[in-house]
């Protein structure tokens, strides 16, 4: 069994390869403090984002379904509601068929799981824990939910503030335990290390499950060539005050990590990410032969940290 801890798109992706190495014992540990309530609905972005990869149902904008239909939204939008989170009506279908457990007092990981099964994926996609936990973002001044940060800060305006409401509350779950314990290696999908890998870290005793593990725990970095490929990292990076290269993220995972996977030249010598044993190897998945790639060189280091 290989553990997967993974927030969106690049841990999803680093998740995909990883199937092809080691099929239905893989779990991977997601992300929830994204989750949102919109149009009625419990919105998970972040399991639901890895089980569409898994599923190989991922869109052409890294989010959604592949081929999906949009009827919802227009009726909305007809209706004089607006639509800003926009949800196709397949990935709506995903969000109803969890509401409704969840409405009917099933725990988190059980809603999930019916998301899993409806596309068809063996492997487990674990809510990092069952009670809720929201992030919550300062910037311009506004304090507001992760998605609407997302969808309506522009990509210009800086974070002043991180709040991850609920954490006190949360736990990691029977599941998550299980997956940690039982697993030959732990990966840190190369997500958002402040805000996608943060909030696991977060969970209280989520760091001790981690140490408790027999199995080494390594981390892919999220840069790519020196910058995050897309989205926020870089501003959070900013804000939590992390230089973005090997040294920053093994500052981030301090205490956590047996090891790191990066492709910066010169970050196995980097006094800075001294303590950390560091595997330089080109991280980019753009295709399906690359996430494999990943995993595999991934997986080699974690079995030679363990001997
Ligand atoms: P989001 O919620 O979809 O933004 O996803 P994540 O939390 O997974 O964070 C996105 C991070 O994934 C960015 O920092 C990207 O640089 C990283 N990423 C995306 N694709 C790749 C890839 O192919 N290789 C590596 N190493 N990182 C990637």
């Amino acid at each position: 069994m290989v553990a997967v801890l993974a927030g969106g798109t690049g841990g999803a992706k680093l998740a995909r390869g990883l199937l092809d190495e080691v099929g239905d014992g893989l779990r991977v540990i997601a992300n929830t403090a994204d989750d949102a309530e919109i149009y009625g609905v419990h919105v998970s972005p972040d399991p639901d984002l890895v089980s569409y990869w898994l599923a190989d149902e991922i869109d052409e904008r890294g989010y959604g379904l592949r081929g999906d239909s949009w009827e919802v939204m227009r009726a909305l939008e007809r209706g004089g509601r607006e639509a800003w989170f926009r949800l196709g009506d397949r990935d709506l279908a995903m969000c109803l068929l969890r509401t409704e457990r969840l409405r009917a007092g099933d725990r988190l990981t059980d809603a999930h799981s019916l998301v899993t099964s409806a596309l068809g994926v063996s492997a487990g996609v674990l809510p990092m824990a069952d009670e809720p936990v929201r992030t919550q973002v300062k910037s311009s001044g506004h304090w507001r939910a992760f998605q609407e940060f997302m969808i309506r800060e522009p990509d210009s305006a800086p974070v002043e503030g991180i709040e991850l409401r609920g954490i006190e509350s949360a736990r990691p779950t029977p599941e998550v335990i299980e997956a940690l314990s039982g697993a030959e290696a732990i990966v840190i999908g190369p997500s958002n290390p402040v805000i996608s890998i943060g909030p696991i870290l977060a969970v209280p005793e989520m760091r001790e499950a981690l140490a408790s593990s027999s199995a080494p725990v390594v981390a892919v970095s999220p840069f790519v060539g020196g910058h995050a490929l897309k989205g926020p990292t870089e501003r959070f990076f900013a804000h939590a005050g992390l230089p973005v290269s090997a040294a920053g993220i093994a500052r981030t995972y301090a205490g956590v990590i047996d090891g790191l996977v990066t492709d910066e030249q010169g970050a196995a010598t980097d006094g800075r990410a001294r303590e950390t044993p560091v595997l330089v190897a080109d991280t980019l998945m753009d295709d399906a032969d690359s996430r494999r790639r990943v995993a595999q060189v991934t997986l080699a280091f974690a079995a030679s940290l363990a001997e």
